[in-house]
């Protein structure tokens, strides 16, 4: 049984790995011409996706590579000095396993885990996808394959053909994010700076083994047409929503001319009911985006890829039965982590002083309290901040 996957990022790799393992024969396709290894972010693997790394004996790698942020220095707008946070303990109040990577560095340790046993395709992508599974390509021959797989991300090109443009996606608070890459002197290692106003937010981190600094801006606009990808126009709209907030922002904005790697985006939500249609269906980011930074969907990302896999294997590869088994298992999670992340983007960019206040007092309290008191504090919370340790992961044969 032959299956085709779009996309080699995150989920794409662990879908591939597992479907391989099961005794599948697959092929990745990926538009990037090799493993991406510019631009990129830190992202978050939270208990299940560490038990499903563990299970494919790459978690120590990951592990390795994790960035080691662990103090976030916060100054609020207006305010005399900065304060301190300690992130490791805001982390483990919302999981008991956790770490933090480089989202190209997961994709690279994904990728190895199955690369001999797995087709990579990269440069290349799929334009249609006929009925009887025949798949053509922008460059290489049409093929025929049993099963096709989206994992190509927030604006999945698989999910376009399937479902139609952007189908059923909503802005969450009218947020928006941009990243750039800033020379690694900008950064320090362990540590993300931030500044944080009304409506707006800007932080610097690195890491140890990257050669560059990430500079992150999350700001509130409900306009959007920024979302088109006029770089030019993106940048112009940053550099005026951030106008005057510290010298150091600045210094971060000023990047903005010579940044090798930009991105820029509305925080949108996917929210299909659905995300299967024949002999095609998707996963991570494509089919079930709760919001890119505020909802764990790296995390949802491994867990469904585990899942799709485990269910197809179940099912003998019959995906008339697999698929579903899919969606139901993954229904619950995907709505949690969609009210989860509507949340987090309205507390993390406050509209107003007083929701500046709240956040940072919030983060000091889990920052200050003894362990075990703060994860008392998040469990008695099961649906928000713990959402990710109450799963518990199927077991697969
Ligand atoms: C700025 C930013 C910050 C983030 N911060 C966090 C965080 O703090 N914590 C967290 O958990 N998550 C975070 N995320 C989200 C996280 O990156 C994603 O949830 C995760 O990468 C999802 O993995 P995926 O494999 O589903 O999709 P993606 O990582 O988006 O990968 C999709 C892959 O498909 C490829 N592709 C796209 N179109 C096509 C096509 N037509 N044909 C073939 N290939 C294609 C892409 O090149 C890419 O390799 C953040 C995202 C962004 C953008």
């Amino acid at each position: 049984m032959r299956i085709l996957v779009s996309g080699a990022s995150i989920a794409g790799p662990v879908l591939a790995y597992w479907l391989s393992r099961y005794g599948y024969a697959v092929t990745v396709v990926e538009r990037a011409p090799a493993l991406r290894k510019t631009g990129g972010h830190a992202v978050d693997l939270f208990r299940p996706a560490m038990e499903i790394s563990e299970r494919m004996g790459v978690l120590p790698r990951i592990e390795e590579l994790a960035t080691g942020t662990n103090r976030l220095v916060v100054t609020r707008e207006g305010a005399p000095g900065p304060v301190a946070i300690d992130l490791a303990k805001v982390f483990s109040a919302a999981s008991d396993r956790h770490v933090e990577v480089m989202r190209d560095d997961l994709s690279e340790v994904y990728h190895d885990a199955a690369r001999d046993a797995v087709e990579y395709v990269f440069g290349d992508r799929i334009t249609a996808i006929a009925a009887d599974g025949t798949v053509t390509f922008e460059k290489a021959a049409p093929r025929r394959f049993d099963l096709v797989v989206g994992a190509d991300g927030l604006h999945s090109g698989v999910r376009r053909l399937v479902f139609g443009d952007e189908a059923r996606h909503t802005h969450l608070a009218g947020a928006h994010l941009a990243v750039l890459s800033v020379p690694a002197e900008l950064g320090r290692d362990g540590e993300m700076r931030m500044h944080l106003g009304a409506g707006r937010e800007a932080a610097v981190y690195g890491a140890r083994h990257l050669t560059d600094a990430r500079a992150v801006f999350l700001f509130r606009s409900d306009r959007e047409s920024h979302t088109h990808r006029d770089v030019p126009r993106q940048k112009d709209l940053l550099r005026r929503t951030f106008a005057g907030m510290h010298p150091e922002v600045d210094v971060w904005l000023g990047e903005l001319e010579r940044t090798a790697a930009f991105y820029f985006d509305a925080i949108i939500q996917l929210q299909l009911d659905s995300w299967s249609r024949g002999r095609v269906t998707l996963v991570g980011d494509a089919g079930y985006c709760p919001g890119p930074a505020v909802g764990g969907s790296t995390s949802l990302a491994v867990l469904g890829a585990y899942v799709l896999a485990g269910e197809l294997a179940v099912a003998g590869g019959d995906h008339e039965r697999a698929y579903p088994a899919y969606e139901r298992e993954m229904a619950e999670v995907v709505r949690r982590s969609r009210a989860f992340a509507r949340g987090v983007a309205k507390t993390l960019i406050p509209s107003s002083a007083l929701g500046v206040r709240a956040l940072l007092g919030g983060a000091r309290l889990l920052s200050a309290l003894p362990t075990p008191i703060s994860r008392a504090i998040a469990k008695a919370n099961d649906k928000g901040l713990r959402l990710h340790d109450s799963i518990r992961l199927k077991a697969y044969p």
